[in-house]
């Protein structure tokens, strides 16, 4: 099969590997989307620590080919997302609930082969079936989102709350219509790029500002309360 691999930092190229054997606790997916994430740039840069030779790809969604021999409960023709991030389960993070500050995280697509491929191993714990009438983008889309809606969690958004997004990128659009979701009136997201301002305010921010034009904060005097 055809693979996008980080060779090295620096080095990324398309190669033929051989397709990955499942194990007894492996999906075999044949891969139908894959996002390309900022990681994926940070990773090419040495900006993010991963382990070289490794095919990127943590974005992922595809129809499950092969289940392992101790797979019960997900048979081949069913579409999954992954969860990319494998955490230990014993580490002091892990154990306090915090399994994405894992202290021995393997990440597929960062640490093990990912979806830049035609197949891709998946542990079934790691796997989500998603149903077979979703568009498969929408499906490789479930990881940053997830990302996105455990800030959104995390922040304490409200009905009538005032939020804002630094960020016009994937991350920061979703987060801009999560916000609207979890009920906030006022979201005001800021980048620097007019394509991202506009599509922020399609898609629900109820003001941009550029910050090289002026302060975010200036811009929203009044408007913003900090917490
Ligand atoms: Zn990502
Ligand atoms: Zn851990």
């Amino acid at each position: 099969m055809k693979a996008v691999r980080l060779e090295s930092v620096g080095n990324i190229s398309v190669r033929n590997v051989g397709i990955p054997e499942p194990g007894p606790d492996d999906l075999l997916v044949k891969v139908e989307a894959c996002g390309i994430c900022g990681t994926d740039r940070h990773l090419l840069h040495g900006e993010f620590p991963s382990t070289p030779p490794v095919t990127l790809g943590h974005e992922f969604c595809g129809i499950v080919v092969e289940a392992g021999s101790a797979v019960r409960d997900i048979a081949p023709g069913a579409r999954i997302t992954g969860d990319p991030n494998i955490s230990c389960g014993r580490c002091p993070q892990c154990q306090a609930g915090r399994v994405n500050l894992c202290r021995n995280l393997r990440a597929i697509g960062i640490h093990r082969d990912g979806g830049f491929a035609e197949y891709v191993l998946v542990p079934r714990k790691q796997a989500f079936e998603i149903p077979l009438t979703l568009d498969p983008v929408h499906g490789a889309f479930c990881e940053p989102l997830a990302c996105c809606l455990h800030g959104v969690d995390l922040s304490g958004i409200k009905a009538g709350s005032t939020v804002a997004i630094l960020g016009g990128g994937v991350i920061g659009l979703l987060t801009v219509q999560l916000a609207r979701l979890a009920g906030a009136t006022t979201v005001i997201l800021s980048t620097r790029q007019a394509t991202k301002r506009r599509l922020a305010e399609e898609v629900g921010a109820t003001a941009t500002v550029d910050p090289s034009a002026g302060d975010v904060v200036e811009a929203n005097a009044g408007t913003v309360g900090f917490v």
